[in-house]
């Protein structure tokens, strides 16, 4: 089975909105086994919706919109559908009442604009919406599905979920197309490439593919199958393969994070973890929180920017900062001991570097970063040069950190 993914938006095509929803969509439907065969952004006209669809019609078995489905003049999409597959708008009343009932709820009174939500095709089926007032529709002609679905991303990722995976994951009796990957960090893509040597045994089950991004490489097996319990043994076979020849470098798989696989150790062995940061400013703190029940084992963490807070936080001494300069190894040392000893600590993690674009040196170039770490055992920084731009250099950064506690606490990369 394949897709066509349709966003429609004004605010996508001038730049304004990032098409989350389409990586969305297509993660999703990837997972139950569909390709996607393109994905087509147009504005907020009929014509451009129409056309669209027209061309999944012609392309695809399915077609997946978002987008336009909301109660003001902007928003054409479910008028313009509902005609092209024949059909007019007729007033559900159950809708109508929990759409009146929501209003309540929140203390309004429900505005007349969104009466018309109430107001849906009499050839489509409805995908409920318990998060949002624009519901999801199925229109069906022939053999081709299109599903329709507000723009706003949480609320398309709801009814994604809610009814049309679910769907799609029964429908599908054919070929499936099916991905998993692994996440590896701390070794170039070559190096990785170099590790792995010939693909041909690994190719006998699917295709591979290394992603580079900034928190590492992934490798990912794309298998076809003639179902998805063959699909799925292939994968198996293909990840052994892959794990005998560069396990120690994967941290985990599919959508896992360094941040989540670094938290997950720091639980199982009931440690804690404080932070010092200087250049990536509070990123690695919420990188660190933005995984659920971090509390566990994150204690706090300081973003000392100033010389002057890093003396009084984290007690580096003022001597340090004058001899060797806030970016050095031993100001990322006195960081991380520092905050160990003040947050009473297990781990400490510090960073401090040029992220740049002014403020490098020829000594210290813009993109110098080092790292610290802290333990009872054992405190010392690396030095990592990574690049002159300021956002690749934090982020980087914030990986580099994880890395190194992901080594210490696992022995691993
Ligand atoms: P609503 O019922 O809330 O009005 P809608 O179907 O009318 O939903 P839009 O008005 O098109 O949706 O978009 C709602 C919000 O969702 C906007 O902030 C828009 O920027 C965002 N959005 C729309 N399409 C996408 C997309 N493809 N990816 C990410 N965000 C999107
Ligand atoms: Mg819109």
């Amino acid at each position: 089975m394949n897709a066509t993914i349709i966003s429609i938006g004004d605010e996508l095509l001038i730049g304004q909105t990032i098409n989350t929803n389409a990586s969305m969509i297509a993660r999703k439907i990837a997972k139950a086994g569909v390709s996607v065969n393109s994905i087509l952004t147009i504005g907020d006209t009929g014509n451009a919706i129409r056309e669209a669809v027209a061309a999944a019609q012609a392309n695809s078995d399915i077609a997946i919109v978002t987008g336009g489905l909301g109660p003001t003049h902007d928003d054409l999409t479910k008028d313009v559908l509902v005609k092209h597959f024949g059909g007019k708008l007729v007033l559900y009343p159950e809708i109508l009442k929990a759409l009146e009932a929501r209003f309540e709820q929140r203390g309004y009174r429900m505005p007349e604009n969104n009466r018309g939500q109430a107001m849906l095709p009499d050839n489509a089926k409805v995908l409920p919406n318990k998060v949002g007032t624009a519901q999801g529709m199925l229109f069906q002609s022939g053999k081709f599905l299109c599903f329709v679905l507000p723009g706003v991303p949480y609320e398309a990722s709801f009814i994604m979920d809610d009814s049309i995976v679910p769907m799609l994951s029964s429908m599908i009796k054919d070929v499936v197309l099916l991905h998993q990957s692994w996440r590896t960090v701390g070794v170039p893509e070559s190096v990785l490439a170099e590790k792995i040597g010939d693909i041909a045994a690994i190719e006998e089950h699917g295709k591979l593919a290394f992603l580079p991004k900034y928190s590492g490489v992934d490798l990912r097996i794309s298998v076809r199958a003639a179902n998805r319990a063959e699909a799925e043994t292939r994968i198996r076979k293909s990840e052994k393969i892959i794990r005998a020849k560069v396990g120690h470098h994967i941290y985990g798989s599919g959508d896992e994070s360094l941040a989540g696989t670094v938290g997950a150790i720091l639980r199982e062995r009931s440690a804690t973890l404080a932070v010092a940061e200087s250049c990536t400013g509070g990123l690695l703190c919420a990188r660190l929180t933005s995984e659920p029940g971090s509390s566990d084992f994150f204690v706090g963490g300081m973003v000392t920017y100033s010389n002057a807070e890093k003396i009084r936080q984290l007690g580096v001494r003022e001597d340090t900062l004058k001899k060797h300069g806030a970016v050095s190894e031993e100001v990322a040392l006195e960081m991380s001991v520092g905050a160990r000893h003040r947050l009473q600590v297990d781990f400490a993690i510090s960073t401090t570097g040029i992220a740049g674009p002014g403020g490098g040196s020829a000594e210290k170039p813009v993109g110098t970063v080092w790292i610290g770490f802290a333990s009872a055992e054992k405190s010392y920084a690396k030095k990592y040069t990574i690049s002159s731009l300021r956002e690749v250099n934090q982020e980087r950064s914030v990986n580099y950190a994880l890395a190194i506690l992901l080594r210490e606490l696992a022995g691993r990369s």
